[in-house]
């Protein structure tokens, strides 16, 4: 498979699985009991991914030979490949090679590279006497590959036929992919060994993803908007992922080689785009803080932040962006009702009259900070993040207000719902999406 992957003007590209259906399964009674978590089939599932491939199942399976034979069998009846983690110790409850070799109709072998190895990580360790025990390492499936170990356990791949079954691989047979349990360990193999063969299984092709973050609506809106558009576009996969700040709406489309790829997925990236209209923050790695300082780039403008609720947020999150400093000039955290007097200015009667959490006092800040910067754009942002009430308003009540280059100020304010963090991020978002919707219409 050509080596396509990498970010090529913003897109992610990488190489196309081509269908090739994949299944990890965890092997270990602790992850039935809760006692570990299954980190590796997160790993690997980002990793398979990143390839193409089309992860179908997440199982994990009890230290029982008749039921990792079952499983594997009926895994093996839907996906091209298994990747097992897990089992591959020395002791009696470590079970995958057995259910393997079961699974594939075959006995089980002693190799002699495989006690070499095992005996000379014996003697590294200064140890002379290899145990009965450990030489069932030794021991793979007949007919199976036998990679060399990383660390204890010796790794191996075996092909299961699955005749009736009609597969991406050539004769309906399932690769499985039987790796140690230790999370290095299992990375280190996965890498070096596995990933490799899994891509030569898969053959040429490209797959990207374009990516359209929307903002300001919320997830089942933007579906709504968004799904009639690429109903009837076979080739295309559609995705969302809502994050704290924005609803990501994922294009996944798979051709020949990355161009090509590219312009079959700009006409619905351009649908996309239209079927949310304002709501569209940026493009692949464009996100809101990038749109932001673009067009205050494109305008030769400014913005300087009066933060209470998200102390700093909205200026770090611009701070962010590579090149920043020629939209961004600076912001202050004016947490407390005094500093808001006396350091940022605002008017003693509109905080006594008002109290910190209110549109006049909000407006006031947006105000002085836009002066006291000197900023064409001011920002003002006050709230109650919670988790308490303060001063009988409820958590989530959030105000955030523009200061215009032409010196009108307007100001907005909602319930906003989410834990503490969610409700900062929220606000310094409906700040920064409302000044970009200013800079767009500007
Ligand atoms: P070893 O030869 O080291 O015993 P093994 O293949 O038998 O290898 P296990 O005994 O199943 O592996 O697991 C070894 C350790 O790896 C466990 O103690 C656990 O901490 C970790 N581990 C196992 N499976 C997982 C998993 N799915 N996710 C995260 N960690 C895991
Ligand atoms: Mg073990």
């Amino acid at each position: 498979m050509a080596d396509h992957a990498g970010i090529i003007d913003g897109v992610e590209i990488r190489p196309a699985g081509r269908g090739l259906r994949a299944a990890i399964l965890s092997i270990g009674s602790e992850l039935l009991l809760g006692e570990i978590s299954d980190t590796n089939a997160t790993w690997l599932s980002k990793r398979l991914g990143h390839i193409g491939v089309d992860v179908r199942h997440h199982h994990a399976a009890g230290d029982d030979l008749d039921e990792l034979v079952a499983v594997l069998r009926w895994l093996g009846d839907d996906v091209d490949v298994i990747i097992t983690g897990g089992g591959l110790g020395p002791t009696s409850d470590d079970l995958t090679r057995e259910a393997v070799a079961a699974a594939a109709g075959v006995e089980l072998e002693h190799r002699d590279e495989l006690e070499e190895a095992i005996i000379q990580r014996f003697a590294r360790m200064g140890s002379a006497r290899v145990s009965p025990s450990n030489l069932r390492q030794a021991r793979v499936p007949k007919g199976s590959t036998a990679y060399e170990p990383v660390g204890t356990a010796p790794a191996f791949a075996m092909t299961i036929s699955h005749p009736e079954r009609d597969a991406t691989t050539e004769g309906g047979a399932t690769r499985v992919y039987c790796l140690p349990g230790v999370p290095w360990e299992l990375q280190e193999l996965f890498v070096r060994d596995v990933e490799p063969e899994i891509m030569s299984l898969a053959g040429e092709g490209a797959t990207l993803t374009r990516v359209v973050h929307a903002v300001g609506l919320g997830e089942s809106r933007i579906g709504e908007l968004v799904d009639p558009v690429v109903r009837d576009e076979p080739d295309v996969e559609l995705s969302f992922l809502a994050r704290d700040h924005e609803v990501q709406v994922r294009l996944t489309v798979t051709a020949d080689d990355p161009d090509v790829a590219r312009q079959q997925s700009q006409p619905m990236v351009d649908k996309v785009i239209d079927a949310l209209g304002s709501a569209v923050a940026g493009i692949d790695e464009e996100g809101l803080e990038d749109a932001v300082l673009r067009l205050l780039g494109d305008k030769e403008q400014t913005v300087a932040t009066a933060e209470s609720a998200t102390a700093g947020q909205i200026a770090s999150r611009l701070g962010q962006v590579p090149g920043a400093s020629h939209g961004l000039v600076g912001g202050m955290a004016v947490y407390s009702t005094e500093v808001k007097r006396d350091v940022l200015g605002v008017d003693a009667d509109v905080l006594e009259q008002h109290g910190p959490v209110a549109e006049a006092t909000t407006r006031e800040l947006a105000r002085r900070a836009q002066a006291l910067f000197g900023a064409d754009w001011g920002i003002g942002v006050t709230g109650v993040a919670g988790p308490a009430p303060q001063n009988d308003q409820p958590v989530g009540t959030a105000f955030w207000a523009l200061a215009h280059p032409d010196g009108h100020v307007e100001v907005h304010g909602r319930q906003i719902p989410g834990s503490r963090p969610q409700v900062i991020a929220r606000l310094a978002t409906a700040a920064l999406d409302l000044l970009r919707r200013r800079l767009l219409e500007a």
